[in-house]
């Protein structure tokens, strides 16, 4: 039987590499609460991403839900309908109301022509997501929120490492969150983190993710215990030797896709944006009218050759339960989501993953339209 091959497959450095980590930490007794390897790893991180300030978190939905309390935000957040279901949760767990916008069909982000006419007295941030690591347009988002005083935090979960401009693309907005889940570009199993600017903003998410102790005896704020342990900094320090290989192997898979699949009739891979050093977290494709099969039955035609594909993003999470009563939610006011949602198919990209494997995913796409 052959093996099965998933969308992504977490990326593991030589176990033998790990266990010297794991001395220190039995060594020290020093198991969490921004123990040693948490402060490497905020520092290394820092440098490696090109950003003044970053805070661990246990996990990148806390990341979320802690940012928000960090600025404070009530009332109405306007977000993306075409994303990971933490993206709106993060904003039902702080009491806010999403306001869905549709998206752009070339960038799969905000659109930002759609952003102005929906904005409220009760409007107080944005929550943009950097789809596929594909940047929003940051530009004009921050123009609207300055106009407006909007607070601006992207999820950035896709996008570690991607660079605009010749810079970070996490040094934009208010805040910018990471997620470091197993199947992401980064991972440290499980981790997140916040992108901050300036000191003082990184001491209150410091308190924030840490019950909202500032010392000893006095808590300054309602917060939550969203602490990276000592275990996953440590590994999050290893993996940090192996990222650039990782991130190189992508890229040619994603090269072999482009070049592969660019003279199917009815298949489309997204262009690539511009001013952008990619690091290749997902490779989605759109199938679109003109190919022989719907998404739906190219999902399931390439599951029987054991090849599991992902749909990112379907269903929309403005068509889940939570959030479909909501006025933004209507389908009619989304049409760019809704019809790319039903187009979109991620395939299998991971650093291991065998040439030979993605030209036979190619062959099988081609052949299913001849
Ligand atoms: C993975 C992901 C998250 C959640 O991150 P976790 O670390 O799994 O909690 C949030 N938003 C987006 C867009 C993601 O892809």
């Amino acid at each position: 039987m052959k093996k099965p091959i998933y969308v992504t497959q977490p990326h593991l450095p030589p176990l033998a590499e790990f266990i010297p980590y794991l001395e220190e930490i039995w060594e020290s007794k020093c198991l969490t609460n921004n123990g040693p390897f948490h402060k490497q790893l905020e520092q290394a991180l820092c440098e490696y991403l090109g950003v003044a300030h970053l805070a661990l978190f246990t996990n990148g939905t806390i990341a979320l839900i802690t940012a928000l309390q960090t600025l404070r935000i009530v009332g109405e957040v306007i977000t993306t309908p075409f994303s990971f279901v933490a993206t709106a949760n993060s904003l039902l767990w702080n009491g806010l109301t999403p306001v869905f916008v549709d998206i752009d069909p070339e960038s799969c982000n905000l659109d930002p022509d759609k952003i102005e006419q929906v904005i409220t007295p009760r409007t107080t941030a944005i929550m943009p997501v950097h789809c596929y690591g594909r940047p929003c347009d940051v530009e004009r988002i921050e123009l609207l929120a300055d106009t407006y005083g909007l607070k601006v935090i992207y999820d950035a979960a896709h996008a570690f490492g991607v660079q605009y401009k010749k810079e970070s693309l996490l040094t934009h907005g208010d805040l910018s969150v990471l997620s470091f889940h197993a199947t992401k570009v980064y991972n440290t199993f499980e981790g997140g983190a916040i992108v901050c600017p300036d000191a003082k903003t990184k001491r209150r998410i410091d308190y924030l993710k840490n019950f909202g102790f500032a010392d000893e005896v006095t808590v300054t704020a309602p917060g939550i215990n969203g602490k990276m342990s000592e275990i996953n900094a440590a590994f999050g320090l290893l993996q940090l030797k192996y990222v650039d290989d990782a991130i190189a192997s992508r890229g040619k898979i994603d090269a072999l896709y482009r070049e592969g699949l660019s003279g199917i009739k009815g298949i489309k891979c997204l262009s690539e944006p511009e001013d952008t050093v990619r690091t290749f977290s997902y490779f989605p494709i759109l199938v679109e009218d003109d190919y022989p099969l719907r998404r739906d039955d190219l999902h399931h035609a390439l599951r029987k050759e054991d090849i599991y594909t992902r749909r990112y993003f379907y269903p929309l999470i403005s068509d889940m339960p939570m959030y479909r009563g909501l006025p933004s939610a209507n389908p009619t006011n989304l049409p760019v989501a809704k019809r790319l949602s039903q187009q979109v198919l991620c395939l299998p990209i991971f650093p291991a993953l065998d040439f030979g494997i993605a030209e036979s995913i190619v062959d099988t796409i081609r052949r299913m339209q001849a």
